[in-house]
């Protein structure tokens, strides 16, 4: 039993046989008068409370000293973060109090370890759902496409850079927007609604579109897909949009390629026909109108000639097959010799072409074939884009210690300046001047891959539309090293 319990027992048992024995003492008359007796009873009375206040003493030093115990540990649990056990003599007057705190704490323990353990496991999906969700967005903004997806209610959840790009919002403050506040395009918008509604898993369709920040025309292939779950759902619709601007102009390049040079052998190889059929005709009578058709049929095949080299050199060059076969060459000589040969296509044309030599014989070492071919496709040009009548001139002066000018002029159509970046590139022609001329776009783009890639030369142009042209190749000079050809 406790300590205090006890003493409470004995208090009670003291003051009962107290009172008792008072009572029998004055009632039997073992004390002489009543005021003897009154005496007793308050002597006893003041003994019994006297003993009550010792004993009260007692229990509270004893209570105060559990309770003391109890708060120690209960601070020690607090600063460590913890849930303990409350330990207590189990005879102390709190034992039984302490036991069921300790059930209860037993509990929430449990419950809070439970709760830890919950907490763990949802720290871990929330991280692998986060690495997925990084992952995915790597993979989307990876993409060079524009992407765009949607969710059921038709806001935006997930897009890319380039769909930023394409359509001009800003990323971060268009999520969970509805998809119509985002890209303004009605037809688009509409058909992402209509798939997801039509719940339709493969959509494509094309778009023309003019690029806002560059004012140029798009070819935009759209390819849609509605999301579902395994329950058929819809999660939401997926937009990837493919910009095939680029393809289709290659296509459309390609196509007229095709024609041009189709047209472009057609040409001379009609010419050479009818000259061919006159002359078996005997049309031509006398010695002089032979030779006129001979040399037709001659500069004919040199025109084919010429363009299938440069279709040939360009795909060797480019291969990287070919083998230049270099060595030191005049460039005057290489000057004379085309403008020579040009003579009579010029002459055609009513136009004169003039030489001008500025610099004392200069060597380079060089592809004498290949770099003749790039004075002939410029010259040529300069004659082809030039008006009846007019004159083109060919001036060749020295750079500087390491490097020979050669410049091809013109007073022709010229070149308009917003195509002048592109004359270089394979295929390209000038709209404006493809009444002029014919051609394949082939000739410069030959030349360049000659000057830069072949020789570590150099080829600018300078032209106003209406005005002319000048096309200037530098060409490193012969170093003294360099063998000499025999
Ligand atoms: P093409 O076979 O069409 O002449 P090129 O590659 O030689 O191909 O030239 C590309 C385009 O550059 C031509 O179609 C023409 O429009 C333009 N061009 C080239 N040289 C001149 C020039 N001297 N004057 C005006 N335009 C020129």
């Amino acid at each position: 039993m406790f300590l205090a319990r006890k003493l409470v027992l004995v208090l009670v048992i003291l003051t009962a046989l107290g009172g008792s024995a008072a009572y029998f003492v004055t009632r039997m008359g073992l004390v002489g008068s009543a005021e003897q007796g009154r005496y007793l009873g308050w002597t006893v009375f003041a003994l019994l409370t006297l003993l009550s206040l010792i004993l009260a003493v007692l229990i509270w030093k004893n209570l105060s000293s559990s309770l003391q115990q109890i708060c120690a540990q209960l601070k020690h649990f607090e600063s460590a973060d913890e849930i303990g056990m409350i330990m207590i003599d189990e005879r102390d007057e709190l034992a039984e109090l302490v036991e069921a705190v300790n059930h209860y704490l037993t509990r929430i323990e449990a419950k809070f370890r439970q709760d830890r353990i919950l907490q763990k496991e949802l720290e871990i999906q929330a991280r692998v759902a986060e690495t997925e969700r990084c992952q995915r967005e790597a993979v989307i903004f990876s993409i060079s496409q524009a992407v765009l997806v949607t969710d059921k209610y038709d806001e935006l959840i997930l897009a890319n850079q380039s769909a930023e790009k394409l359509f001009q919002f800003e990323l971060d403050s268009s999520y969970r927007k509805s998809i119509d506040q985002v890209i303004h395009d009605d037809e688009l918008v509409e058909l992402i609604r209509q798939t997801r509604r039509q719940k339709n898993t493969r959509v494509t369709q094309m778009f023309e579109r003019l690029d806002p920040q560059r004012q140029k025309h798009l070819s935009l292939e759209v390819f849609l897909s509605c999301v579902l779950d395994y329950q058929d759902e819809i999660l939401g619709v997926v937009v990837v949009i493919h910009d095939v601007t680029a393809e289709k102009e290659i296509a459309r390049m390609k196509d007229d390629f095709v024609n041009s040079v189709s047209h472009e052998l057609k040409t001379p190889l009609a010419s050479i026909s009818a000259c061919a059929e006159m002359l078996e005709d005997d049309e031509a009578s006398d010695k002089q109108s032979r030779q006129e058709l001979n040399s037709i049929i001659r500069e004919q095949a040199q025109r084919l000639n010429r363009l299938i080299d440069n279709i040939l050199n360009i795909s060797r060059i480019e291969s990287g097959m070919f083998k230049a076969n270099k060595k030191n060459v005049n460039l005057t000589d290489l000057v004379r010799q085309v403008i020579s040969a040009m003579r009579l296509q010029a002459a055609e044309k009513n136009i004169t072409i003039e030489q001008e030599i500025n610099c004392t014989e200069p060597l380079i070492f060089a592809d004498p074939d290949m770099i003749h071919q790039a004075i002939m496709n410029l010259l040529s040009n300069a004659i082809k884009y030039s008006h009846s009548g007019q004159s083109v001139s060919v001036v060749l002066s020295q750079k500087n210690d390491q490097h020979v000018l050669l410049q091809v002029n013109d007073n022709g159509a010229g070149i308009p300046t917003e195509n002048i970046n592109q004359i270089f590139e394979k295929f390209y022609r000038v709209r404006q001047n493809c009444d002029l001329a014919g051609g394949t776009g082939l000739g410069l783009h030959l030349v360049r891959k000659i000057i830069e890639t072949v020789h570590d030369g150099r080829i600018d142009v300078t032209s106003q539309a209406g005005k002319g042209s000048s096309f200037s190749l530098s060409l490193p000079l012969c170093r003294q090293t360099e063998p000499v050809a025999v």
